[in-house]
């Protein structure tokens, strides 16, 4: 990938400062507007922590009408502005430049209606998505879209990078589960997108604005999809001796029609790891791991089961193990939505996030064992494998620039990979900084010319989040 750059900094920007921040205090006042080198240190870098950059100011609005004061006043002023949610971003898509305003959605979390008859629920930006879960689960409703990092990410950050979770091979990634937002475009226009119901007229600005990484309007409002919850679920651990043998067997299910809420594969380090830490019962002499979450009646469950498990056998499983109970259950997902916390309890990492088609399964898994072994590091892998979406942990130590050069460079092999199997760049962290510079990879000049083309109606003079998703070359549209 090769060191990520930022676009250097606007030295009319840095020269007002001063300005700008008296500016920003007369629409969000006290504690709203943060300055001070410490309190500015969380907000330096995201996920992706091997990069930062401290912002000019961070601004934190409570209402819509704040934003849009705020954003009207940026653009005014020919100042960048990074939105932000909870900052766990792993595409470094939060991560500030110098001459930036990080406007943050955090105080904004309030659930504003609740909808049951027809399953919605309008939320604030700035909302954890296992917030918006808690509020009905009493009432035996859910959220679907479970992110890993769903105690603490954002509804704004989960839409803006159409964030995905172990069940979403069942529901769908976040864009599935959005009905309407409320947008402050640049010029601090506020403006609805779909509505509250399946359909809205006009073309779909809605699905433009899910994935489009806070380059096209701050989200301060969200009309999410809330489902009923299933009468039971229940996740089985599969042991295979091979790496190969898991791939083929998830392969087969996917191609056999069979749609289980989650399929999650581990590897043998990915299980030792998050074993340590969650204690759920995983094989530990297994090469590979699979949880296989069916949902449903339990006679349902039970004849999903038995098709899943003959073709487990078929691949040759090894230990196969039923959770028993509730806690059983936790246990094992705990183990799962911990892997990358506890991945950094061993080591640095970064967390690569590309897509293949299930069938390319066993040769990608291959093939990464062996572009990571080539730059003489290891991998984890652990990751949603019923939908094709890979989460290598490429380990190596931040404190050795020649090891992060090569852990970057292993990285993006395998995103290269991905895309030549058929596949792209991101299931569902995003492009943000990260891989920013292989887009050309992913896309030919004339598909990139017209992602600009959009983007431009939204943001011309590159103010929002500008650092991120486009190749900093080649950003003109063409005539
Ligand atoms: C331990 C861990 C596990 C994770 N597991 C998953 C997982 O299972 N699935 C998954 O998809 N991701 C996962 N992630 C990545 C991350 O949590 C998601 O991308 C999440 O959606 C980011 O939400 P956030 O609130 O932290 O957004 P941030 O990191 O703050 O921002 C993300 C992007 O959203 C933009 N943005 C934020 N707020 C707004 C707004 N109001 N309007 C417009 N744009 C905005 C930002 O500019 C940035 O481009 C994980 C991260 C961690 C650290």
């Amino acid at each position: 990938m090769g060191a990520i750059a930022f676009p250097p900094p606007n030295p009319d920007v840095l020269a007002k400062r001063d300005r700008i921040i008296a500016g920003l205090r007369q629409f969000v006042g006290g504690e709203g507007v943060i300055t001070d080198p410490h309190e500015l240190t969380p907000y330096e870098t995201d996920g992706f922590t091997a990069y930062r950059s401290v912002p000019l100011a961070v601004v934190l609005p409570e209402t819509t009408a704040q934003v849009s004061d705020i954003l009207a006043f940026c653009s005014r002023e020919g100042v960048p502005v990074v939105p932000r949610g909870a900052g766990t971003s792993l595409a470094g898509g939060a991560i500030p430049q110098e001459d930036a305003v990080v406007l943050g959605v955090s105080r904004m979390k309030r659930i504003l209606s609740i909808d049951y008859d027809s399953r919605t629920a309008r939320v604030e930006a700035g909302i954890t998505n296992i917030a918006i879960s808690e509020a009905i689960g009493e009432d035996g409703f859910f959220f679907a879209p479970d992110p890993s990092s769903q105690i603490i990410c954002s509804i704004a950050g989960n839409i803006a990078m159409n964030a995905g979770g172990a069940h979403c091979l069942k529901y769908g990634v976040t864009t599935n589960n959005l009905l309407g937002v409320t947008l402050v475009l640049l010029d601090g226009t506020a403006v609805e997108l779909g509505g509250e119901h399946m359909d809205a007229s006009g073309y779909d600005l809605l699905g433009l604005i899910c994935g489009s990484e806070g380059q096209l309007g701050i989200i301060t409002e969200a009309v999410v999809r809330i489902l009923p919850k299933p009468e039971g679920a229940r996740p089985v651990l599969f042991g295979f001796s091979s790496v190969a043998a898991a791939g083929a067997c998830v392969a087969e299910i996917i191609a056999a029609g069979i749609l289980p809420a989650a399929i999650e594969f581990m590897d043998r380090p990915a299980i030792a790891i998050c074993e340590d830490f969650a204690k759920a019962g995983y094989p530990l002499d297994a090469e590979a791991m699979l949880i296989v979450e069916v949902e449903g009646s339990e006679s349902e469950m039970a004849e999903m089961l038995e098709q899943i498990i003959t073709i487990a056998r078929r691949h040759g499983v090894g230990t196969i193990k039923e959770s028993q109970s509730a806690t059983e259950t936790a246990q094992i997902w705990k183990g799962r939505k911990s892997a990358f916390g506890a991945t950094g309890r061993v080591a640095d990492y970064i967390c690569m996030d590309g897509t293949i088609p299930t069938g390319q399964l066993p040769h990608v898994l291959t093939r990464i064992s062996e572009i990571v072994a080539g730059y003489g590091l290891r991998v984890a892998n652990v990751f949603h494998a019923g939908d094709g979406n890979l989460h290598p942990l490429i380990l190596y130590n931040v404190n050795d620039p020649e090891q992060r050069q090569k852990a970057e460079d292993a990285g993006s092999d395998i995103l290269r990979l991905c895309v030549e199997v058929g596949g792209c760049l991101t299931g569902e962290h995003g492009i943000g900084i990260e891989k920013r510079e292989l887009m050309h990879h992913q896309f030919n000049a004339v598909d990139l010319d017209q992602q600009l083309r959009v983007h431009a109606v939204f943001d011309p003079g590159w103010l929002l989040n500008p650092a991120k998703v486009f190749p900093l070359d080649g950003r003109e549209v063409a005539a």
